[in-house]
């Protein structure tokens, strides 16, 4: 049996999608790729620029234009992938709450998605890799030989994502996040290109019900098992 050399996980924001996905990756010495940075970099740089978030046209221009690499971290200070554009590394910039508040409208132009998918896809044809998205299963790598669908409640990851701001030393306000999650949840979902859904032969997890340590069991049992026709 060949096991699957592509792995694709989706799922809301939060739903501890980027900590499963490092964990797979690094037990299967896989690459980890978290396809969400390319996003973030596309609206980082338009907002940096003074490009208005509305202006599809322009934000579109934008994507299409500027070098955007993501790839193992080669700094040590808790990032999972670095993120360069054009060359400058903003691995940390990405995560600023303007761009958490931005990027789902950016996330919805339709060449943004393609410039976004065609460089995803290259990555992901090099195999050995583990992708986190939104739409990985279902657009972005549809023969992928394991798809896992990561979900959880609302209340839940907006709980993690307070957790998580504390524990950088950063102000947070749960029912701010629990807000802002609510609104990127409904774009992302209800978007016309490459909606966040399950893809249909997605394996489902919900982590209300797990540890992290259980949902990365659960994973690795399923790549054991999985023998997805395409690759076996
Ligand atoms: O995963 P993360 O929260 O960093 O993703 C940021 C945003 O990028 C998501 O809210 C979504 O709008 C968009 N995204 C996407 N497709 C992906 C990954 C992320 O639309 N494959």
């Amino acid at each position: 049996m060949k096991l699957p050399t592509v792995i694709a996980i989706d799922g809301p924001a939060a739903s501890g999608k980027s900590t499963l996905g490092e964990r797979l990756a690094k037990h299967l010495h896989f690459l980890y790729f978290d396809t969400g940075l390319m996003y973030r970099a596309v609206t980082w740089c338009a907002l940096m620029n003074g490009i208005a978030i509305d202006d599809e046209l322009q934000v579109s221009d934008l994507a299409e234009r500027i070098q955007i690499d993501v790839q193992a971290p080669t700094v040590d200070d808790g990032r999972i992938n670095d993120v360069f554009l054009n060359g400058r590394d903003i691995s940390w910039e990405v995560r600023q709450p303007e761009v958490d508040a931005n990027v789902s409208q950016v996330s919805t132009y339709v060449r943004v998605r393609t410039a976004m998918t065609i460089q995803q896809r290259r990555i992901g044809e090099r195999g050995n890799v583990v992708m986190v998205g939104r739409d990985i299963g279902t657009v972005v790598m549809p023969d992928a030989g394991l798809k896992i669908y990561l979900t959880a409640s609302v209340m839940e990851r907006a709980r993690r994502r307070y957790e998580e701001t504390r524990a950088r030393g950063q102000p947070a306000n749960l029912e701010q996040i629990m807000r802002s999650m609510k609104r990127r949840d409904a774009i992302d979902s209800s978007r016309m290109i490459a909606p966040l859904k399950p893809a249909p032969d997605a394996i489902v997890i919900d982590s209300d019900d797990y540890s992290i340590d259980e949902v990365v069991m659960l994973a690795i049992d399923y790549y054991r098992n999985t023998c997805n026709n395409s690759e076996c």
